[in-house]
């Protein structure tokens, strides 16, 4: 859980990740809100976040969740109340960039007073109005973390801003044990990056530890994963559709898919002195089904 932790809280830090973190694009209000989650495969004991505003590591928050309460998610203002209860210090995740790529798109790149809210609000409340136009698919992103340990203990960590220029309080399912995060020694383990609402709807991280504790092996249990995805009727996915998800075996073998072309992701054994990138397989949703409501 350390491993999985310190890598996510790199990401959480690195400004230039506008998915994850301090440098997240803003919900249409402009405020970044955090979610995340983590879980321990070893007890299935889980912690998360949701909704979390003004703190640099909801990760943390998140294990703090696991740790030190009998809950496994708290949300927004309560979550903050908790991080500032247990001394995580308070920070400002909005950066500059982050802030003109969102009033570039919410007010078409206004110029800036000093109150960001009120300086051009009637274009802002339009913004509002017709936020589901904002959304966009390059304004995702995500980190999952999935780590084994020597003893054949598995953790898993997720981090996202979410959607970018989502409504307030719009939560995806980084945060949702079963939907992006899932974590057992017995079976492996599986996290999601993409739409969430696809995952949330499929219950996609279970699902594929689901299939493994079932016999699957790992690329088949992925692959199941992704065939369910495409039962789902969606009148929004000729704009966001794309779902991806990262697992690991008992054993610690790693493969990942996507519902796109040509992606990849990094893993790294104690034996490796760089992180080795592989191809994700792909199982593409199917048209059809996207456009059956509109
Ligand atoms: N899955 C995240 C969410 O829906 C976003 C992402 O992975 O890009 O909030």
């Amino acid at each position: 859980m350390d491993a999985a932790i310190a890598a996510v809280r790199c990401v959480e830090d690195n400004r230039d990740d506008h998915g994850v973190g301090t440098g997240g694009i803003p919900n249409v209000l402009g405020q970044v809100e955090l979610d995340a989650s983590v879980m321990d495969g070893r007890t299935l004991a889980a912690g998360a976040v949701c909704a979390v505003k003004g703190y640099r590591h909801p990760i943390e928050i998140a294990r703090k969740v696991m740790e030190s309460t009998p809950h496994v998610m708290l949300a927004g203002a309560g979550a903050e109340l908790f991080a500032e209860w247990h001394g995580f210090e308070p920070a400002e995740l909005l950066t500059p960039e982050a802030e003109a790529i969102w009033r570039e798109r919410t007010l078409g790149g206004a110029p800036t007073g000093s109150n960001l809210y009120a300086d051009s609000y009637q274009m802002y409340m339009a913004a509002v109005r017709d936020w589901v136009t904002l959304l966009h698919d390059r304004m995702l992103g995500t980190t999952n973390v999935i780590v084994r340990d020597q003893q054949g203990d598995i953790a898993s960590a997720v981090s996202t801003s979410g959607w970018g220029f989502k409504w307030p309080g719009r939560v995806g399912d980084s945060p949702i044990i079963g939907a992006g995060n899932y974590a057992d020694n017995r079976y492996g383990a599986a996290a999601c990056t993409g739409r969430g609402e696809m995952a949330m709807r499929a219950a996609t991280a279970y699902s594929i530890v689901r299939s493994m504790r079932d016999g699957f092996g790992l690329e088949d249990a992925l692959r199941r994963a992704m065939l369910d995805l495409q039962d789902l009727v969606d009148p929004f996915a000729e704009r966001v559709n794309v779902m991806n998800a990262v697992a690991m075996d008992r054993e610690g073998n790693v493969a990942a898919i996507s519902t796109a072309a040509d992606t990849a992701f990094v893993f790294q054994r104690l034996d490796m002195d760089e992180p080795e990138e592989r191809p994700r397989a792909c199982v593409p949703l199917k048209q059809a089904r996207s456009q059956q409501v509109s």
